[in-house]
């Protein structure tokens, strides 16, 4: 049998790292048994439906870079994919349960449901939920009322029975119907299904064969498996999968980091990073190794290797495999991904401004100063500003070693100066081999020799490597910056 099943996020709320989850577990699940990923829009709560929402949702699966197989978008054998364009086949399977006395019309207006409530609440009854006032109106009376009057369709809940299945991850579930919400409505006053009655004939038409959920969803299952067998439908296999929390125990939220998925991108987060991390929420594949490839995860991912436990999200981890994804791109790769970030800091005049051929070269040639450390992409331009324009020459403390004086670091800026030409024609080993000896010379230490050298080139005490900068920038650039360092030193 082909596995088949989806992700269907409500269009409520822009897409998070637990959708993300849901989704990538989906998706690693059907390619690893060569079946089909399916995305569903469950737009049926008009209310709080908005169409950014589905945009942000295209936009962030576009860029993680995987795909559905069928969905709004592309179509497919079960179309439509949204849940909207849907609501007659609702209709007609919801009467075809009225008729069968499996779901029954209710004509309580939302008043007398209210006023229920609020009775219950005044006596401090434990009961909650539909009194089941309509559900032994005679069906030929039920059928007669509601060609006139307003109604619901709730669903006939067996009583005095329990419902028993067998989830993937969590093993046999156990729920006594007579705690099951009361007789659920199904289809609304106004027509709309409810998202019980949607999700369910959906998931039986679409012919999902594995449901892989979020946990949250478990308390809807037994509900959801009352309906399979009312319609007499075989239920899919359920997976409830872990929570995830936050390094504090909480559930997860903006105080953890970023949540929405945009705003992991906006920081510079790379998806294939993302995509790594939030694949081991729950999930373990193989003991001590933690980078996994698209490809990887699509042939180790089974149902067997999900835990039971809650899955810890640390934002900390995550830019640990931002920094390794970093490191594993090409020169060119990054370039090419840091480039929108510093064009906005403007780091090649204005702000937003394009980089000229001589820029993008020098942008290009000064990666490897900046792939070593660079945990966000977003970081590296703000490296980098030293390479575009000229920095303003530093406060003296910048200059002055551990233990010395801005008298020493003059001395210091001296002996640099004399190797900055050198240096610039050197490759790293070559231009090491030279400051080593010269220190040594000189009787400094490597260390307090560079210090002012460094901070006189770059415009810091702190930068990317020294050496690699220098031959960047070239003898010339280096030494009129060092020129006007020393003026500065000099004026002390
Ligand atoms: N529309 C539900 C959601 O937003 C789907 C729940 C399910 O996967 O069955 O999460």
């Amino acid at each position: 049998m082909e596995v088949r099943d989806r992700y269907a996020p409500s269009p409520t709320g822009f897409q998070h790292i637990g959708g993300l989850r849901t989704a990538l577990f989906n998706y690693l699940f059907a390619k690893s048994r060569n079946g089909k990923f399916i995305l569903r829009l469950e737009d049926t709560d008009r209310t709080r439906f908005d169409l950014t929402y589905v945009d942000n949702l295209y936009a962030s699966f576009e860029w993680l870079g995987f795909h559905w197989d069928e969905g709004p978008d592309l179509g497919g054998p079960a179309a439509p994919y949204v849940q909207s364009e849907r609501f007659e086949t609702y209709r007609k399977y919801v009467c075809a349960l009225v008729e069968e006395g499996r779901a029954y019309y209710c004509f309580c207006s939302a008043e007398r449901l209210d006023a229920l409530r609020r009775e219950r609440e005044a006596a401090r009854s434990s009961e909650s939920g539909y009194d089941r006032r309509c559900r032994d109106i005679a069906p030929e009376e039920a059928a007669r009322r509601a060609a006139g009057e307003p109604h619901t369709i709730r669903l006939k809940i067996p009583l005095g029975e329990k419902t028993v299945f067998t989830d993937a991850l969590l093993g046999v579930v156990e729920w006594k119907n007579d705690d099951v919400s009361p007789d659920p409505v199904l289809l609304k006053s106004d027509g709309f299904p409810t998202y019980h009655l949607a999700n369910v004939v959906d998931d039986h038409l679409m012919g999902i064969t594995h449901v892989l959920r979020a946990q949250e969803w478990l308390a809807s299952t037994p509900l959801h498996m009352i309906l399979y067998g009312a319609f007499g439908w075989v239920p899919p296999v359920f997976c409830h999968l872990p929570m995830v929390m936050g390094t504090d125990g909480k559930k997860l939220s903006k105080r953890h980091g970023a949540t929405g998925l945009d705003e992991f991108r906006k920081n510079g987060i790379l998806p294939e990073a993302l995509v790594n991390y939030v694949a081991l929420l729950g999930a373990s594949y193989e003991e001590g190794k933690e980078i996994y490839s698209m490809e990887e995860l699509c042939t180790r991912f089974s149902l067997e290797k999900l835990c039971k436990a809650p899955a810890v999200f640390d934002y900390r981890k995550l830019e640990w495999y931002n920094a390794r994804y970093i490191r594993m791109k090409t020169d060119a790769e990054l370039a090419a991904l840091a480039l929108p970030y510093a064009m906005e800091a403007g780091l090649f005049g204005a702000v937003g401004g394009r980089p000229d051929a001589g820029q993008i070269a020098l942008f290009n040639a000064a990666m490897p100063l900046v792939k070593e450390r660079a945990v966000f992409l977003y970081e590296i331009p703000a490296k980098l500003g030293y390479l575009f324009s000229e920095p303003p020459v530093p406060e003296t403390a910048e200059f002055v070693p551990k233990k010395s004086t801005p008298e020493g670091a003059r001395r210091l800026l001296v002996i640099g100066r004399g190797l900055a030409t050198a240096i610039a024609a050197l490759d790293n080993e070559g231009a090491e081999a030279l400051a080593k000896e010269t220190a040594e010379k000189e009787g400094v230490k490597l260390g307090d020799l560079l210090t002012p050298l460094r901070a006189a080139i770059t415009g810091s005490r702190v930068s990317p490597p020294l050496f690699g900068s220098i031959r960047l920038l070239g003898a010339e650039t280096c030494l009129s910056r060092i020129d006007r360092a020393l003026e500065k030193l000099k004026a002390l």
